[in-house]
C-alpha cells in the first residue's frame, strides 16, 4: 500500500466506496488523514464499516472542514450531470481529485520524480500497460502495475527511485488528476467513445491530452487525426524540456517509433531512413496478433526504450508476452483446432480485430446486441467457415448472416462450443480457429464478459471428453 501522507491531520471527504474507493480510504487513513466517506448505495457503506472506514452523510456535512473531495472515477464529474457532491464541494471551494492525483503528490513529496509510466487512449490501454510491465519485469526491473487495470494505484507499493510504476489511466481518472506528470506519458489513439461522460469529442480529447501534456517524454500516436493534432500541438508549444515522440503501428515515420512489416523500429530525428534501428521482430509474438496489437507493441517498445532498456530486452519481452485474459486469449489447442477466447469483444469494432487476425474461423457470436449489430463485419465473412449463435441477438444476427454464411442457432455457449469444436475438427482446415468473439454484451446470459470468457475456457477444457463421446455416438 502507498500511505497518503500529504493530507495528514486533514479532513478529506471521499465519495464512492467500490474497490478503488475503499483502497483510497485505507491509504488516506494509513497516512494520517481524517476520512469522511460516503456512497449512495448501502452495500458500499456496509463494506466501509466492516473495514473501519468512518462514514459521514456528505449531503448534510459541513464542507468548510474538508481539504479535498476524493471521487472514485466511476462518479460523474461533468457529464451527463455532475454528481451531487460536486456542486457542494465547488460551493465550499474544496478541490476535487482522485486516487492517481494522491499518488502523484506522494511521488512528488517523497521522491525526486520516481519512474512513472502512465498510459491512456481509447483502445488498447490494458494490453499496452500489461505489455510494458511485462517487458520491464522480464528485464529484471521492480515494476508496480495497476490503476485502471487490476490493482488500484494506492494498493501498490509506494513510489521509490528504483521502482517503476506502470499505470493505466482512463479518461475519468485523468480528469481527476490535475497535476499528472509521468516520466513517460503514452497516448495510444483516440476515437469517439465515452462522449456521454465528456460531452463532446473535443472535451474527451482535451482530457486525454492532459496526461501527455504533463509528461517528461510524451509518446503520442499519429495513426488517427485526434492524437496526430495533439502531438503536433505539444511539439510546437509543449512545456520546456519535454520530448514529444511520434509513434505509429501502421507506417514508417520520418522519425519516432513505428512498426513496419512486422518489426518495431526507432528512427532518430534527423537520421536517414536506412539508419532506422530495428528494436524487435513481432513474428512469433503469439499474443500480439493483428494490426491493433502492432500499435500496442510499438508503444510498449517505445516506453521500454525510454525507460532505458536494451534492444534485446525489448525484443525478448515482446516475444514472451503471454497476453491478457479474454482478449484473443489462446485457451487451448485440441488436435488441429485452436480455441480463442475474445470475450472482451463486446461490440463489432472489437470483434473486427479478431476476425482480421485469423482465417478458417468457427465463430461463436451473440449475447445482448449493440446498435448496428454485425453488419459492419460483412467484409470478414470470407474468413469464417460457420457461425454459432447464442443469446438475445440470435434473430438479428441470423438475418445478417442469411445467404452469406452457414450458421446454427445454439442458444447457449455450451452447445455452441461443442458444436463448433466438432465441426472444426471434422472440417478440412489445417488450423481451424474456434473463436468466441461475441460482438455483444454478455448481460443476457452472464454477469459480465469475464464470467462469459471463464465459462468458455472451462467448456474448452472439458471438450476432449465430450468430443470422444460424441464421436463414439456417431460411428
Ligand atoms: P482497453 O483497456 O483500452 O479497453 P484492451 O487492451 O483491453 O483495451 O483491448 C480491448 C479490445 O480493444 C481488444 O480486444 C481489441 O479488440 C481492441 N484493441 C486493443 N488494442 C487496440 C488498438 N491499439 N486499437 C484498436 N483496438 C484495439
Amino acid at each position: 500500500m502507498t500511505p497518503v501522507t500529504t493530507f495528514k491531520g486533514k479532513n478529506v471527504a471521499l465519495f464512492g466506496l467500490g474497490g478503488s474507493g475503499l483502497s483510497t480510504a485505507r491509504a488516506l487513513m494509513a497516512g494520517g488523514a481524517h476520512v469522511h466517506a460516503w456512497d449512495d448505495g448501502e452495500a458500499g457503506r456496509l463494506k466501509a464499516v466492516a473495514q473501519g472506514v468512518p462514514l459521514e452523510d456528505l449531503s448534510r456535512a459541513n464542507w468548510s472542514r474538508f481539504s479535498a473531495l476524493v471521487l472514485t472515477p466511476g462518479v460523474p464529474l461533468t457529464h451527463p450531470t455532475p454528481h451531487w457532491t460536486v456542486p457542494l464541494a465547488r460551493a465550499a471551494g474544496v478541490e476535487i481529485i482522485g486516487d492517481i492525483e494522491l499518488f502523484c503528490r506522494e511521488r512528488a513529496a517523497h521522491t525526486g520524480g520516481s519512474p512513472f509510466v502512465a498510459i491512456t487512449g481509447t483502445n488498447g490501454k490494458s494490453t499496452t500497460t500489461a505489455l510494458i510491465a511485462h517487458i520491464l519485469r522480464e528485464a529484471g526491473r521492480d515494476v508496480q502495475l495497476g490503476g485502471n487495470i487490476g490493482v488500484p494505484i494506492l494498493d501498490l507499493e509506494p513510489p521509490a527511485e528504483d521502482r517503476i510504476h506502470v499505470i493505466e489511466c482512463s479518461s475519468f481518472q485523468v480528469d481527476l488528476t490535475p497535476s499528472i506528470n509521468p516520466t513517460v506519458g503514452v497516448l495510444i489513439n483516440l476515437t469517439p467513445d465515452h462522449i456521454d461522460r465528456h460531452g463532446t469529442m473535443e472535451n474527451y480529447a482535451a482530457v486525454k491530452e492532459r496526461l501527455v501534456a504533463g509528461a517528461e517524454v510524451a509518446l503520442i500516436g499519429v495513426d488517427d487525426p485526434y492524437t496526430h493534432a495533439i502531438g503536433a500541438r505539444l511539439a510546437a508549444n509543449g512545456r520546456d524540456g519535454q520530448r514529444v515522440v511520434p509513434v505509429s503501428g501502421a507506417r514508417a515515420l520520418d522519425w519516432g517509433f513505428y512498426v513496419e512489416e512486422g518489426a518495431v523500429y526507432l528512427r532518430e530525428q534527423g537520421s536517414a531512413p536506412e539508419e532506422a534501428e530495428q528494436l524487435a521482430v513481432l513474428k512469433g509474438a503469439r499474443a500480439l496478433r493483428g494490426a491493433h496489437n502492432a500499435q500496442n507493441a510499438a508503444f510498449a517498445a517505445a516506453a521500454a526504450w525510454e525507460c532505458g532498456l536494451e534492444d534485446e530486452e525489448i525484443a525478448r519481452g515482446l516475444l514472451s508476452y503471454p497476453g491478457l485474459p479474454h482478449r484473443m486469449e489462446e485457451v487451448a489447442k485440441i488436435e488441429r483446432a485452436l480455441f480463442v477466447n475474445d470475450s472482451k469483444a463486446t461490440n463489432a469494432d472489437a470483434a473486427e480485430k479478431a476476425l482480421a487476425s485469423f482465417t478458417d474461423i468457427y465463430w461463436i457470436i451473440g449475447g445482448k446486441a449493440k446498435e448496428g449489430g454485425i453488419e459492419p463485419l460483412r467484409p470478414y465473412f470470407a474468413r469464417i467457415r460457420k457461425a454459432y449463435l447464442i443469446g438475445h441477438a440470435s434473430d438479428d444476427f441470423a438475418r445478417t448472416l442469411e445467404g452469406a454464411l452457414p450458421y446454427e442457432r445454439c442458444e447457449t455457449l455450451d452447445v455452441a462450443t461443442a458444436q463448433a469444436a466438432l465441426d472444426a475438427l471434422d472440417g478440412d482446415a489445417q488450423e481451424p480457429i474456434v473463436l468466441l468473439s461475441p460482438a455483444c454484451a454478455s448481460y443476457d446470459q452472464f454477469p459480465n464478459f469475464e464470467v462469459r470468457g471463464d465459462a468458455f475456457r472451462s467448456l474448452v477444457n472439458g471438450l476432449p471428453a465430450i468430443l470422444a463421446s460424441r464421436r463414439g455416438g456417431r460411428t
